[in-house]
């Protein structure tokens, strides 16, 4: 069996997301991979001949105009980061097929956006990350590592400096791996993943799952905590356990002991069953409307139907419009029913402007607005998780002369 580096972080969290081979498997990032595809394509092109064709390679890829945008918004991090990167990378080789064998019959495999050998023991290599997540990769970087560890003959004295670079957050992480650090890696995956083969493991990466739609295991996470959550007592207690430790637990904690690792671990807890529930609930609707659409209404008891209503909304064309309410209105009357999105106006303000310039005009158009005042800031409360600053310390990458590339996070444009 080969296994994929960038299947690595699904497979520790949940096995059968990645070994059951019986399953049906569904893609549920296709536009991202695209894009990712494309961004990683010119970013080849960049290393190897020092430039790079938006439109040429947009077309390659089949992206719309607003992939295209998005493409080249990332590769202007890419660009500024590769200026910093690269005095690290003596011989730089570009889309690397790499592969180890982890046991006598599972093989790992990889394709390593950037590459270079520092001497005989040691390597550097980077990955360029496209989405909008910047978590679950440190499996498939260790992989990385261990398949170019293992390339190199496993040398004690080995040091392989792993750089995985956030374009969409500003920002690169630098992980050093040694061989101690790889074996126990190799331990855990071959002890905790391979050899649970059967074992789900429901949780926050069920969402981007390939056999999301058809595992049973999700199903009765699901089932389990919308059963607790309602006060059912059916089925396996430990949901109303849990739901009860739960409570119990929020209502009692206070300012001084919020940081403990159980009051953490039952709100990321929490909110995966509840996003996993939401899934479900929505998955339900779909699966309704979708019904009604085919068939028409359907009689729900002796008095009621569920149909699809088609509700009617009129809004006005402002140029149209603005004739025939100026007659009747003033100006402030009229505003006060009118809503501009500032995310809207720079994609317009934009649109004028040539390949290369929107970024800028949309910064330029904001600031005009900002100082005329007519920036309207409110406040909206919402849920987030992000990452904390990580601390940084300063170490040498072997074979580049005492330069400095610590282990930790750094933004491109600032010091390494
Ligand atoms: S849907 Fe969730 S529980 Fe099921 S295989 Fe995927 S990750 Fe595991």
């Amino acid at each position: 069996m080969k296994i994929r580096c960038s299947k690595l972080d699904a497979l520790m969290s949940c096995p059968p997301s990645v070994l059951d081979t019986t399953a049906v498997r569904i893609d549920r990032e296709e536009e991202a991979a695209t894009i990712g595809k494309a961004v990683h394509a010119m970013a080849a092109d960049l290393i190897e001949r020092q430039a790079y064709n938006v439109m040429e390679t947009a077309a390659m890829f089949g992206l719309d105009t607003e992939q295209s945008e998005e493409a080249a918004a990332l590769m202007l991090y890419l660009m500024r980061a590769w200026d910093e990167l690269r005095r690290y990378f003596p011989t730089p080789r570009t889309e690397c097929g790499v592969a180890a064998p982890l046991s006598a019959d599972v093989e790992l495999t990889g394709t390593v956006d950037l590459l270079s050998p520092l001497g005989e023991t040691k390597a550097v290599f980077c990955d360029w990350k496209t989405g909008r997540v910047d978590s679950n990769y440190q499996h498939q970087m260790a992989g990385y590592a261990y398949c170019l560890w293992t390339i190199l003959g496993q040398p004690e004295d080995g040091l392989i400096t792993g750089i995985v670079v956030f374009l969409r957050h500003h920002y690169y992480r630098v992980v050093k791996y040694t061989p101690a650090m790889l074996r126990s890696w190799h331990h855990d995956l071959t002890h905790n993943a391979l050899a649970a083969a059967t074992k789900f493991r429901p949780g926050r990466v069920c969402p981007n799952c390939e056999i999301y739609a058809s595992c049973q295991a999700r199903k009765a996470e699901v089932t389990g905590v919308v059963d607790s959550v309602l006060g059912r007592t059916t089925g396996d207690p430990k949901w109303t356990t849990f739901v009860d430790q739960a409570t119990g637990l929020l209502a009692n904690i206070d300012a001084d002991n919020k940081h403990e690792p159980a009051v953490g671990d039952i709100i990321t807890t929490l909110m995966t069953r509840a996003r996993l529930a939401k899934e479900a609930a929505d998955d339900v609707v779909a699966l309704v409307r979708d019904t009604i659409r085919r068939v028409g209404p359907i009689d729900t008891g002796e008095f009621t139907t569920m149909e699809l209503a088609t509700v009617t909304m009129k809004t006005l064309d402002p140029v149209k419009s603005l004739p025939v309410l100026r007659r009747h209105l003033s100006d402030a009357e009229i505003c006060g029913g009118m809503k501009l999105s500032l995310p809207q106006m720079q994609s317009a303000y934009a649109a004028k402007k040539g390949r290369g310039e929107k970024v800028a005009a949309k910064i330029q158009i904001e600031s005009e607005l900002d100082r005329a005042g007519a920036i309207v800031v409110s406040l909206h409360e919402r849920m987030t998780e992000r990452l904390k600053p990580q601390k940084k310390e300063g170490e040498d990458v072997p074979g580049t002369d005492g330069e400095e590339l610590g282990d930790g996070d750094h933004g491109a444009g600032e010091s390494a």
